[in-house]
């Protein structure tokens, strides 16, 4: 009979995890806490059009290109879905999402409602979808103007912007609203700890259960 660790290499497919808010409902925060505690578990960095801020890293936080070398990435088919976001064109590079998933590891995906719809039409057994809820309008506003990175008029922009994005959280798989981040880490880490073990995705587990079976 296998032992259950022997048969726990790649005991599964990666799973994507998707998390999206409006800019400012503390998102990057948990992302990043998130990936610093958990195993197993990468970010997808996107490609963008966008410049550059102050203290971004190209290849880390994006991978910052020019508009013609997007919709060259487009026609290669390189992206597992793209869309403009602030007048700005953001898309998740498809290798290494793929060659993430098959060596059994997650996927962390910062992106918006009109990706994770993209996703979900393309690979909807590998997606869990969590939409982050800010606790109130008057706290979005406080942490888009703390974050001073960007100019007044792209805050006023991102504050009408965020009430379309919120009117998409139906679409999720889940809902966390960002009141506590600790309590938001810890439903977040809930819903993937669970969403690990998922019967359809322990696909490493049936030489395992055959064994099991066959000790009777
Ligand atoms: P920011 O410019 O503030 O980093 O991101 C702006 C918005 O673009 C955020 O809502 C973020 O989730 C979204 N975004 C970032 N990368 C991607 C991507 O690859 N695809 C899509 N669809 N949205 C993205």
């Amino acid at each position: 009979m296998p032992a259950m660790r022997e048969s726990m290499s790649v005991d599964r497919r990666g799973l994507m995890l998707v998390l999206s808010s409006p800019s400012g409902a503390g998102k990057t925060t948990l992302s990043r806490a998130l990936l610093a505690d958990t195993d197993n578990m990468k970010m997808s960095v996107s490609a963008t059009t966008r410049p550059m801020r102050p203290g971004e890293t190209d290849g880390e936080d994006y991978f910052f290109v020019e508009p013609v070398d997007f919709n060259l990435m487009i026609n290669r088919d390189e992206l597992l879905e793209h869309a403009k976001v602030f007048g700005n064109y953001y898309g998740t590079p498809r290798a290494a999402v793929e060659d993430a998933l098959s060596s059994g590891n997650d996927v962390l995906f910062d992106i918006d409602w009109q990706g994770t719809q993209q996703l979900a039409q393309k690979m909807r057994d590998d997606l869990v979808s969590i939409f982050i809820l800010p606790p109130s309008t008057a706290a979005l506003e406080k942490r888009l103007k703390s974050r001073a990175q960007d100019s007044d008029e792209v805050v006023a922009q991102r504050m009408s912007k965020a009430s379309e994005e919120i009117s998409h959280w139906r679409e999720y798989d889940y809902v966390v609203v960002n009141d506590d981040v600790d309590e938001c880490l810890s439903e977040v880490r809930a819903i993937l700890k669970a969403e690990r073990v998922r019967c359809s995705r322990r696909t490493g587990l049936i030489d395992f259960v055959s064994g099991l079976r066959e000790g009777y």
